[in-house]
C-alpha cells in the first residue's frame, strides 16, 4: 500500500473572492494557481488526487494536461475526482475516491487555496504524523483572539501564547480519517459544519491533534485583497 497521498481540494466556487473564475484557476506565474501546491505534493514522493466541483472538473484536466510534461517529471500520478458543496462532503468524497484507488497509509489534506506551501512543511507533516499519528500544520497568533457572542460583546480572551492559527496540510491515518467521516456521515445529528479536517478527528474521536510547524507565508487565498499575493 503507498504510505503517504495527498488530497488537494478545490472544490469551492469562491463566493468570497467575487470574481467570474473560480480562484483555484487564476493564474499565478504561468500556471493555474491549484497547480501549484498538487506539484508541490508529487514533487515530496507521493500521489495526488485534486477535488474539483462538477461544474469544474473538465476544466481543471484541461489545463492541467497542459502541465503534462513538468506533472510526468515528477514520478507521480495526478489524479481528479468531484467534490460536494461544503468542503467536508468534498474532503470526505476524496477519501473515498483514495479508497477505491486502494488506500495508503497517511493521507495529507490540502486546500488548493493555499498555493506556497512549500517542501519543508510538508516533510514535518510526513515526519508528525509518522510519529503521532496526526499533524496539522499551524503558526503561533500574532494577534490577540477574542471570543464573542452573537451580539459582538466580548465573553473570553484566550491566552495569546496558546493560541495557534490553524493551515492545511493536516495528515493522519488514512483508516483513523475514513472512519471519523463515516461516524459523521452516518449519524444525521452528528454532522456538523466543520471547516478543517481535524475538528471531525477531535469531535467524532476525541483524539489527540498534534500540531507542527507550518509557514505565515503559506496563506489561503481568499478574498480580493489576496490577490496582491499573486502578482
Ligand atoms: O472554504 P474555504 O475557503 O476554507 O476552502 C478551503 C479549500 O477547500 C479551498 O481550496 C476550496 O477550494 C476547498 N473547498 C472544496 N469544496 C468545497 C468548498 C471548499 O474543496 N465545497
Amino acid at each position: 500500500m503507498t504510505e503517504f497521498a495527498a488530497l488537494v481540494l478545490a472544490g469551492g466556487r469562491g463566493s468570497r473572492m467575487g470574481l467570474d473564475t473560480p480562484k483555484q484557476f487564476l493564474e499565478y506565474r504561468g500556471k493555474p494557481l491549484f497547480l501549484w501546491s498538487a506539484l508541490e505534493f508529487l514533487r515530496a514522493g507521493m500521489p495526488v488526487t485534486l477535488v474539483f466541483s462538477p461544474e469544474d472538473l473538465e476544466r481543471a484536466k484541461e489545463e492541467a494536461a497542459r502541465f503534462g510534461e513538468e506533472i510526468a517529471e515528477t514520478g507521480q500520478r495526478l489524479d481528479f475526482t468531484v467534490g460536494g458543496k461544503e468542503r467536508f462532503e468534498s474532503s470526505f468524497l476524496g477519501l473515498q475516491h483514495l479508497k477505491e484507488q486502494g488506500g495508503c497509509r497517511y493521507v495529507l489534506i490540502h486546500d488548493a487555496a493555499r498555493p506556497f506551501v512549500t517542501a519543508e512543511v510538508i516533510g514535518r507533516a510526513k515526519d508528525c504524523v509518522k510519529e503521532f499519528g496526526t499533524a496539522v500544520a499551524a503558526v503561533p497568533s500574532v494577534d490577540t483572539v477574542k471570543i464573542a457572542d452573537e451580539a459582538g460583546i466580548v465573553r473570553e480572551t484566550p491566552d495569546r501564547n496558546r493560541v495557534f492559527i490553524i493551515q492545511t496540510p493536516q495528515a493522519f491515518g488514512f483508516s483513523e480519517l475514513f472512519s471519523a467521516y463515516e461516524a459523521m456521515f452516518s449519524a444525521p445529528d452528528r454532522i456538523f459544519s466543520v471547516t478543517d479536517d481535524s475538528s471531525v478527528m477531535e469531535r467524532v474521536k476525541n483524539a489527540e491533534i498534534r500540531l507542527f510547524r507550518g509557514d505565515y507565508a503559506n496563506i489561503k487565498i481568499t478574498t480580493p485583497e489576496d490577490l496582491k499575493y499573486l502578482q
